[in-house]
């Protein structure tokens, strides 16, 4: 039985087995386990675009000697994970998600060397690498496709999906409404349409063929032995729903995420399988496994909208909302919490009124919005470069049931570039410096020729937005953000704990309370835009015993009993309590 509290919160490592064997068969509770053997409950994890981090030969494309250049930038910071976008070979037309050689790095960006050596840097400083499986589809340049549409007697030809005659789509089955009008593309060569779930170049790939299941565990045994730490599944709904597909559905669609979670910790036992699961509460079951023997993580989709939403609205009640939805996790799973993904915002998940009340606050203008259920803006524009209301939502990341994730970039406050076509609006350069290129290339390189746009003007332009100016000032966002990476890492019940919500008086109030091992931390965020005193429903032994992270100009707390709680506009407050021991591992 999984293990959950009785508030039907996060489970507790303690209470669970050998997460070492346990994992490995997919089995929980067995005995005890160590903290360290569930290290992506408390990992920090950076989202890298290879591409757009750091160009070291002046070609205008970041790569993975720059990347290596970064590495102990990535240390300074903190974080214990970096997750890489694909950086397979690739026609690029989908940013790197169109893979035409899974064994291959694309060799603008390096060599399968260059890889390597960033894995051994980034190892060396205690940072652990993931990245993207893309195994939904392929590239229409991959040499399966090739081959699947050249004959349709090539061995190669039910590797993707073929038919006659197209079924009716139904305009829900369409991801990017606008830029594709059919999942079906006619192919002359051989006079049949094949599927594509995404854009007309990405012909999906036949979960149900039977070397299909084999390809995918070889292509993630080969990175798991050049160093990888694990895999973000990406799509991972399009690996196990056949909606919209011809002919009878496979029995146990889920077998394959089983198959690739075996064989992932056969090979690398604390390896783990991150999913891209856009899914309603109810359906994330089929992504976690009944016993936890599917994905360890998942992207927290619902908490992501509910975050926006509250801080769109002033208020705690949508995200609390939110929290209350989700699932009771396994002792063995983990949500990972994001604020902006390499994607488009999504809203999906919210009514209509409450995405209009986003769109209202954060993306007014048409241009600012993509899909009619998203926004294609970064963080720090959607609330005008404020940096109390940024400390705000980077302290609820830090602090919310789950592992963090932060998108390059973020810990700067760095801008979109509207005039980049669709989602790319967010893909731009990294900002090192206040000089020529903004340190993402050589000076005398010709920014146009840059693949990720460099954001050189206005107030998110490089010369006012970037590390080189924040590192020299103490309250800057960067020094902000790398300190609460820091004590989120020395606060592990954040990530290991159990949690629950506080009742406050103060609806622009979320409180929150984790308790793990004997220790207990209270986190506080006032989303309103006045200070408050907020008083809370604590049991009487709730004492105060350190002021461990405060925003903007609160006083810290002195220890003993709390009573009302001063909060700054926008405020926040990770408090440690005394708390008695009551669980035992
Ligand atoms: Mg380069």
């Amino acid at each position: 039985m999984i293990a959950r509290d009785d508030r039907g919160c996060v489970g507790h490592p303690a209470d669970v087995g050998s997460a070492g064997m346990a994992r490995k068969q997919g089995r929980v509770g067995l005995g005890s386990e160590s903290p360290s053997d569930l290290w992506y409950k408390n990992a920090v994890i950076y989202c890298v675009d290879v591409k757009a981090f750091q160009d070291s030969n002046g070609d205008g494309i970041g790569d993975f000697p720059g990347l290596t250049s970064r590495v102990d930038y990535l240390a300074g910071l903190g974080v214990t994970a970096v997750w890489l976008l694909p950086f397979f070979s690739s026609p690029w037309r989908d940013n790197g998600y169109d893979v035409a050689d899974f064994y291959n790095v694309d060799p603008r960006l390096g060599s399968l060397g260059d890889v390597e050596e960033f894995i051994r840097t980034a190892t060396d400083r205690g940072i652990r690498v993931l990245t993207d499986l893309v195994f939904a589809h392929t590239s229409d340049q991959h040499p399966w496709f090739l081959a699947s549409r050249s004959s349709r007697q090539s061995p190669y030809r039910d590797y993707y999906i073929w038919v006659d005659t197209p079924p009716e789509a139904a305009p829900k089955d369409l991801i990017f409404p606008g830029e594709e009008d059919s999942n079906w593309r006619y192919d002359d060569r051989t006079g049949q349409y094949y599927f594509h779930r995404f854009y007309h170049f990405q012909p999906k790939l036949n979960p149900d063929h039977p070397d299909i299941q084999h390809e995918f565990a070889k292509i993630a045994s080969f990175w798991l032995s050049v160093g990888l730490s694990g895999f973000r599944i990406d799509a991972a709904p399009f690996l196990i729903d056949q909606a919209g597909l011809p002919g009878p559905r496979a029995e146990d669609p889920q077998a394959l995420l089983r198959h690739l979670r075996g064989v992932v910790a056969r090979r690398r036992g604390d390896a783990v399988l991150l999913g891209e699961a856009n899914v309603t509460p109810d359906q994330l079951d089929a992504y976690f496994g009944e016993h936890g023997d599917e994905l360890e993580l998942l992207f927290g989709f619902l908490v992501n909208q509910g975050l926006v939403l509250a801080l769109a609205r002033q208020r705690a009640e949508p995200l609390a909302r939110m929290l209350q939805r989700l699932p009771p996790a396994s002792a063995i799973s983990q949500f990972v919490n994001f604020i902006r993904n390499q994607d488009e915002l999504s809203l999906d998940k919210l009514s209509d009124a409450e995405r209009d009340e986003v769109f209202a606050a954060f993306a007014p203008e048409p241009d600012m919005r993509i899909y009619g259920r998203g926004i294609r803006r970064r963080l720090a524009p959607m609330l005008d470069a404020d940096q109390r209301r940024l400390e705000l939502a980077y302290s609820l990341l830090f602090s919310l049931p789950g592992t963090p994730v932060l998108l390059y970039g973020e810990e700067i406050g760095m801008g979109e570039d509207l005039a980049v076509p669709g989602r790319g609006s967010v893909r731009t350069a990294m900002q090192w410096a206040p000089e020529r290129n903004g340190g993402f290339s050589s000076p005398d390189t010709d920014p146009a020729t840059f693949r990720a746009p460099l954001i050189e003007h206005g107030p998110f332009g490089y010369r006012r937005v970037n590390v080189a100016d924040q590192r020299r000032d103490d309250h800057s966002l960067l020094n902000r953000v790398g300190r609460m990476i820091r004590t989120r890492r020395e606060t592990p019940e954040l990530g290991f704990g159990n949690w629950r919500l506080v009742a406050a008086d103060q609806p622009t109030v979320l409180a929150h309370d984790v308790r793990w091992q004997g220790g207990r931390v209270l986190a506080l965020h006032n989303l309103g835009p006045a200070p408050c005193q907020v008083g809370l429903k604590l049991d009487q032994s709730a004492g105060l015993v350190e002021d461990l992270l405060g925003g903007g100009d609160d006083a810290p707390l002195r220890r003993g009993p709390l009573d009302r709680i001063p909060l700054a506009a926008y405020g926040y407050r990770w408090l440690r309590l005394a708390h008695r021991r009551t669980v035992t591992g």
